[in-house]
């Protein structure tokens, strides 16, 4: 154990100096004047992407005063209808731009700047770039209150520290915010990976392992039996979370280091991440434990497409070379921003085979990550572009029959839980579509069962085409079915006061709510539109209503295919 201790010591004291080496400027305060309690941190796996900032919990409520963490003045205002929400940008004299997103309102004047360049261009979402005079704050200075805008799970403040400077999104815990952390992060489980010989290693389906984790102590998890590899090559994945004081979250890892007989093979360090390669993430974690489990595993040798610059002291990728049947020590240290540690260290050996021959199950195409690949099944074609995919791939591909109330056959190309990079084409020829349904057919994805979801598709010529992200079950169908406009809280012929909110609920079956636009009296009024709950809310606006009569409130939505609905009724102001 004594000697275990001083092992670290060195570690510690050698390789991570993230005290020494911080840079990071302290001229930030924190944009909340509640104790700060993390729901998430800077790095986080996520699906297709890193988490990109640090999400501040709001003590269950929308609302709480939100303050501009250095002075500076606002350069971006943006409001989608996910993503973000009602998010802020402010770029400061230090090299840096805070965001500050998913919030309710803005300050008075910057609402009312918003609202009229919304007017003017008739749409509730909006980017804007104000000129660098007109919203000026000093640090601590109000800038607007927290909300649960966009696609959020529940009120917080997301806020993120960036380089201003190609937008590049760094590590806010680096910057000395209020953050109480002196919990060491968990490892919960060890994986391996084993493939036969080097010319498999690209070679995606590797065989994978799961290994229980016990801890032996505070800081030391050890896995209870020696990993046998029948293969050659092995390489590793932990499942290792950080929490941080005051909050039950699962927040990601800061550093994690492999090391094998001492030697350094493998180190992921995260203190900033581009949003050109945020998507990388997919081939940094294992995707789909991500998909199917909601797992984190951090994989600590790289795919071959994958060009995250966030690796250092690697050696051979990663991967180990099981040479003899000699008993391999390796240890893994997680680390957090605030220095707290865990290692988990675990034996491996190769056991005796030596033909291990890999055999692959009857997949029909093989396809070369550099290169990607055209092929044909039925009236479908599918066009995999070069570096789409992590690492060469054997592809199952197939085709099913159709039912009555589709238009093709279902396509199988491999399965959802293998990750891509950029978009995949998929095509294919119907000659039995009727003039009426051409703007309304596409492609939608059956995810098990009965359930389907949309992935659009433009129809030219009898052939249908969409560019997508998602590998899983494709089935050609149409959308003829119009959004549904529900009142929610809205009564024919009520009366509404000044700021009084008329809110309705929108659904639509297949491809989604595309446009939404109100109007009272024929004059277009600005709706809020909120994409996970589906609703719709109009603010009664004294500035710009007439009062003391009854008004003719008419709501149209349309879908991605075109169809649409009105909602059409009267209320007094
Ligand atoms: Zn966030």
């Amino acid at each position: 154990m004594a000697k275990f201790l001083t092992i670290l010591f060195i570690l510690l004291a050698s390789n991570f100096n993230v005290f020494s080496q911080n840079s990071a400027t302290s001229d930030f305060q924190s944009p909340l004047d509640i104790p700060l309690f993390l729901s998430g941190n800077f790095g986080e796996l996520r699906a297709t992407h890193f988490h990109a900032g640090i999400d501040l919990k709001t003590q269950g409520v929308t609302g709480k005063p939100v303050y501009s963490s250095f002075e500076g003045y606002i350069s971006r205002i943006k409001i989608q209808s996910g993503g973000y929400g009602k998010s802020l940008y402010i770029t400061h004299p230090n090299g840096y731009t805070t965001v500050y997103a998913h919030l309710d309102k803005y300050m008075p004047n910057v609402e009312a700047y918003v609202k009229s360049s919304q007017y003017k261009r008739k749409s509730y979402e909006i980017e804007l770039f104000p000129p660098k005079e007109m919203f000026v704050f000093k640090k601590g200075e109000l800038i607007g209150y927290s909300g649960n805008t966009g696609r959020s799970g529940g009120p917080h403040l997301h806020f993120e520290i960036r380089k201003t400077d190609g937008q590049i999104p760094v590590n806010g815990l680096k910057f000395h915010l209020p953050v109480e952390d002196r919990i060491r992060p968990e490892f919960r489980s060890l994986y391996a990976y084993s493939y036969p010989t080097e010319e498999t290693v690209s070679i995606g389906g590797s065989e994978r392992t799961m290994y229980n984790v016990r801890k032996k102590n505070d800081s030391v998890y050890y896995v209870d039996k020696v990993i046998e590899c029948t293969n050659n090559y092995l390489g590793f994945g932990a499942e290792v979370y950080d929490f941080l004081n005051g909050s039950s979250n699962k927040c990601g890892i800061y550093l994690l280091q492999l090391k094998v007989d001492n030697i350094p093979r493998f180190m992921f360090q995260i203190d900033a991440i581009s949003f050109v390669n945020s998507r990388f993430v997919n081939a940094h974690m294992d995707y789909e434990l991500k998909v199917d489990k909601g797992k984190s595993v951090h994989r600590l040798f790289a795919l071959p497409n994958n060009s995250l610059p966030i690796y250092s002291n690697t050696l051979d990728n990663g991967l180990l070379y099981l040479a003899d049947d000699s008993v391999y020590h390796c240890e893994i240290v997680a680390l957090d921003v605030y220095g707290n540690s865990s290692t988990l260290i675990f034996s491996c050996t190769s056991a005796a085979n030596d033909n291990a021959i890999r055999t692959f199950p009857d997949y029909s195409t093989f396809v070369n990550w550099e290169k990607g690949d055209d092929f044909s099944i039925g009236n479908f074609s599918v066009h995999i572009p070069p570096r789409a995919l992590y690492q060469d791939t054997y592809l199952s591909v197939s085709s099913m029959k159709g039912t009555g109330d589709v238009f093709s056959d279902t396509l199988i190309v491999c399965k959802e839980t293998e990750p891509l990079h950029i978009g995949i084409t998929i095509r294919v020829t119907i000659d039995t579509v009727k003039e009426y349904l051409e703007d309304k057919i596409l492609f939608a994805r059956l995810n098990g069962g009965k359930q389907i979801s949309a992935e659009g598709g433009e129809f030219h010529n009898g052939v249908l085409s969409v560019t997508t992200r998602n590998f899983g079950k494709y089935i050609v169908t149409v959308d003829t079915t119009a959004p549904l406009i529900k009142p929610l809280s809205f009564r024919s012929g009520g009366r509404y006061n000044k700021d009084q909110n008329l809110i309705f609920k929108v659904e639509d079956k297949l491809s989604g709510v595309q446009s939404y636009d109100a109007y009272i009296d024929d004059e277009w009024v600005l709706l809020q539109y909120d994409a996970k709950s589906g609703t719709l809310i109009y603010t009664i606006d004294a500035e710009r209503l007439e009062q003391g009569k009854s008004h003719k409130l008419k709501i149209v939505v349309s879908d991605a295919k075109y169809n649409r609905s009105e909602y059409e009724n009267r209320f007094y102001y």
